[in-house]
């Protein structure tokens, strides 16, 4: 009896260590697992679960460095809680109308207004317009451990402001640089031609679902972070981490594309479609949700007063 209490003893004192060791290791890894939960998808409807603008609230949470995603929010910010999923108010003309005494042409903003938006084909072989606006960040140029240059938010010569370059790297539908412009590679009315825009796409929407999708690229350059271990990490992005103009421009494109679906498109960030996903993407970091309605709401109203 004493020989085998012993034994169980020491049993127990191993037993208790490899658990302490592993609560540690849940507590060190639970917190990160936990938040970057994905949202609930319905993989016969291709879409999240819930109303579009529950699904909003899911699909922008706070990203944080590394991809770490925050709480699901509570609200969206004002006007995007009452417009996400609803009908479009806006007439065209009026928005034309904007667009021609800003000098901002439709091929710039996606393409022109008149036409439908890239299309997915159901299980049931019906086709529905896309849903979902997913905004990016280009995470380059990539700077290394060169600093980030003084006057890039406002220097036209500065590399990552060239939006041409995109021309050739068509994974995304629109690109909005630091000064607020944007070039279209990639119609609104089709699916983007090199990729899949998100890893979430190529699992799970798959080829039939790929074009419920709409994705913006924000020029925003990253520098490396030299305590990573992984040496050629890009983890550091500037603060703030997009300019107020590429803000205005997102918002614009945001409504460009709603007012051709007639409805308003569920915002989505990169980094919450890819949640749960090897490799997950981080992107956009940095990204001040309030700023991008506020320029919503800014737009809409200069949009109704022409
Ligand atoms: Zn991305």
């Amino acid at each position: 009896m004493k020989e085998l209490s012993v034994v169980s003893g020491r049993w127990f004192i191993k037993l208790y260590r490899i658990s302490a060791l592993i609560s540690v290791y849940l507590f060190l890894i639970f917190p990160v697992f936990a938040q970057n939960k994905p949202c609930e998808f319905n993989s016969k409807t291709l879409q999240f679960t819930g109303k579009p603008v529950e699904q909003a609230r899911c699909l922008l949470r706070p990203n944080k460095i590394g991809g770490v995603l925050g709480e699901q929010l509570e609200k969206l910010p004002f006007p995007l809680e009452k417009l996400v999923g609803k009908k479009v108010k806006i007439k065209k003309e009026n928005l034309r109308e904007y667009l021609q005494k800003n000098n901002i042409s439709e091929i710039s903003i996606g393409g022109f207004l008149d036409e439908t938006l890239s299309k997915a084909k159901m299980l049931g072989g019906e086709e529905i317009e896309a849903l979902y606006f997913v905004i990016h960040d280009t995470s380059s140029p990539y700077l290394k451990d060169e600093p980030f240059p003084a006057n890039f938010d406002s220097d036209a010569d500065w590399k990552g402001n060239d939006l041409n370059i995109w021309l050739k790297q068509p994974v995304a539908h629109a690109f909005v640089n630091r000064l607020g412009e944007s070039i279209t590679v990639n119609d609104f009315s089709k699916t983007v031609t090199k990729g899949w825009g998100t890893k979430f796409a190529r699992d799970f929407l798959k080829i039939d679902g790929k074009g419920l999708q709409i994705h913006i690229e924000l020029v925003q350059p990253r520098r490396r972070d030299v305590n990573n271990p992984n040496p050629a990490n890009d983890l550091i992005a500037p603060v703030p981490g997009f300019t107020e103009e590429q803000y205005k421009k997102l918002a614009l494109l945001y409504i460009a594309a709603s007012v051709r679906r007639g409805t308003w498109l569920i915002p989505a960030f990169h980094s919450v479609l890819d949640a749960g996903i090897k490799d997950a993407h981080d992107d956009p970091q940095n990204f001040e949700l309030q700023k991008f309605a506020q320029k919503i709401n800014y737009l809409l109203r200069k949009i109704d007063d022409k």
